[in-house]
């Protein structure tokens, strides 16, 4: 017999697939080839119970969504106080790709906008970049229980045309904010941007995130217990770019957005979203992709501070079926 679930998910799909507002990123041609109807939705509850409706499997870069775990990464190379004193954690209420530092604690601001992630990837350890990215590889492989790769074109259209990121590295160079090894680590960014994932993944990333940082299916720590609040804590903040204060009023469910399309977010302690739907809104996140998570919010009452009674009880809708429910 189908959960209740399942079927409620499919409803929600074919609710929102006809929605057209919304631009496809087209910063790179790359990314301008994605089609403005893939759409897919996938729930990862933290018993490890997966569900999923629409275009699941098709894959895109992942984008600014690395950004919150890498950040993760870099606490767990260095501890919070190092990190902390090379990035900060306050929102900028700036576009993801603005040029400006904070000059008072010389630091970018949050891990979550562009200049702070260019920094949290500096702190990332290895000997040289490919030891590097294989480790930031590795790391996502444990949040999703699978190996990763780059798409090669997205990464070398980002790089030929990331001047702006590229002056924003240079600038805090200047400051002294990351290391010299500039050139390397600009190499990395577009490169842990330019990793294929898809709707799944970004659901088991962040049904990990959701478990305490193991993820609920092959039982791999993906993430240091400790550190699991860092990352969550900056995603609510700061993770929907200039958005983020209008999504934890709305959605409450810390996220994070990519420029494909992507949008991963947390329900601690039961589920993680995934989503995939390339139309975005004018500051960067898919239409589709904040409807669905805003609903799936209020039905099940998963605002972090909702305290009223939920339409929906989300154990019994996922566990049980048709009959129990009086379908
Ligand atoms: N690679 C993109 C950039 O650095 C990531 C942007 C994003 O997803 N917001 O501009």
């Amino acid at each position: 017999m189908a959960s209740p679930f399942r079927s409620y998910l499919n409803d929600l799909y074919n609710k929102h697939r006809g929605l057209k507002k919304g631009r496809v990123a087209d910063y790179i041609p790359e990314l301008a080839l994605a089609s403005a109807d893939s759409f897919g939705i996938c729930v990862v509850s933290t018993d490890g119970q997966t569900f999923e409706v629409g275009d699941c499997d098709k894959t895109f870069t992942i984008q600014s969504i690395s950004k919150a775990f890498v950040f993760g990464l870099a606490l767990e190379d260095h501890g919070r106080k190092y990190v902390n004193s090379k990035v900060g954690m306050e929102p900028t209420g700036e576009a993801f790709n603005s040029i400006i530092l904070d000059e008072a604690t010389n630091r970018p601001y949050n891990p979550m906008v562009n200049s702070g992630a260019i920094a949290t990837t500096d702190l990332i350890k290895g000997r040289n970049g490919t030891e590097r990215l294989k480790r930031i590889l590795e790391m996502f492989g444990r949040y999703t229980g699978r190996a990763h790769d780059i798409n090669v074109p997205v990464f070398l259209s980002e790089k030929e045309t990331g001047h702006r990121n590229r002056a924003m590295a240079f600038l805090m160079l200047n400051f002294s904010m990351v290391s010299e090894k500039i050139d390397e680590t600009l190499d990395l960014y577009f490169q842990q941007c330019s990793m294929l994932v898809n709707a799944k993944d970004l659901a088991m990333m962040s049904a990990t995130l959701a478990n305490g940082g193991v993820n609920p299916v092959t039982g791999i720590r993906a993430i240091e217990e400790r550190y699991v609040q860092d990352v969550i804590s900056l995603m609510l903040t700061c993770g929907m770019y200039d958005a983020s204060g209008e999504w934890a009023y709305r959605v409450g469910i810390p996220a994070k957005s990519g420029v494909a399309g992507g949008i991963t977010a947390v329900a601690s302690g039961k589920l993680g979203i995934g989503i995939y739907s390339p139309p975005l809104d004018a500051k960067g996140n898919s239409t589709r992709g904040i409807k669905v998570c805003e609903e799936i919010s209020r039905d099940f009452g998963l605002h972090m501070f909702n305290t009223a009674t939920p339409k929906h009880d989300l154990v019994t809708w996922m566990n049980g079926d048709h009959d129990s429910l009086g379908w």
